[in-house]
């Protein structure tokens, strides 16, 4: 069943009013985006998740040129970049979260691994989390980064910056996004606690159960 462009526009409204009274999302920091059939929708330039209007989210084709609505986030060559290169992900949710942004500022991380496999539904939802090496915001060279690395993992974190996480659904990205902020705030909580991680038979065991996308 395909949703319809109406429908996808409320979901991006409702989904951004949840992470925002949540306090997921401050100012006008963080931005969805949805897949259409001939395109995708993101949210504007300068817009509060909490207070999104649907007829006012931007409207882009397949190569990210504006079609109708304000003018999209400055990060929309984030989602591009993600989509480009995961033909799977329906959604893309990127946040400044304060757990998640706090793990991106710090220093000694596993590039390829930032926050280690402390839970089950941690391994299920987001796996690997690979780090992207600072760029200032709207550096065409993070579109590149980003690129290296979307086609083989579903969420990535940006160092100095916060995540971007995609989803075959709205609903699932949503849901992997807070999965990945709960559990920086454990990784943040457990730091110098010497937790027992998943091990590689346990990870095996969940990927053969629960395959990623
Ligand atoms: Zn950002």
């Amino acid at each position: 069943m395909t949703v319809s462009d109406a429908a996808l526009r409320e979901s991006v409204c409702r989904c951004g009013a949840s992470l925002h009274a949540r306090g997921l999302t401050a100012g006008s920091s963080g931005n969805i985006s949805v897949r259409t059939a001939d395109g995708w929708l993101l949210t504007p330039t300068n817009a509060s998740l909490g207070n999104l209007d649907p007829a006012r989210l931007s409207k882009l084709d397949h190569a990210g040129n504006l079609v109708s609505g304000d003018m999209p986030s400055k990060e929309a060559f984030l989602h591009r970049a993600m989509y480009a290169q995961r033909p799977q992900a329906g959604a893309i949710v990127h946040l400044h979260s304060t757990h998640s942004a706090a793990v991106s500022c710090m220093t000694g991380l596993d590039a390829c691994d930032c926050i280690p496999p402390l839970t089950a539904y941690f391994v299920m939802k987001i796996g690997r989390l690979p780090l992207v090496p600072y760029h200032r915001p709207g550096d065409p060279a993070l579109a590149a980064a980003i690129g290296a690395l979307a086609g083989s993992h579903r969420a990535l974190l940006l160092a100095n910056h916060g995540p971007v996480v995609s989803g075959a659904t709205l609903e699932a990205a949503m849901y992997a996004a807070e999965e990945l902020e709960e559990t920086a705030k454990l990784f943040l909580l457990l730091r110098g606690q010497n937790p027992r991680l998943l091990d590689a038979g346990e990870i095996a065991a969940l990927n053969t159960a629960f395959p990623p996308e």
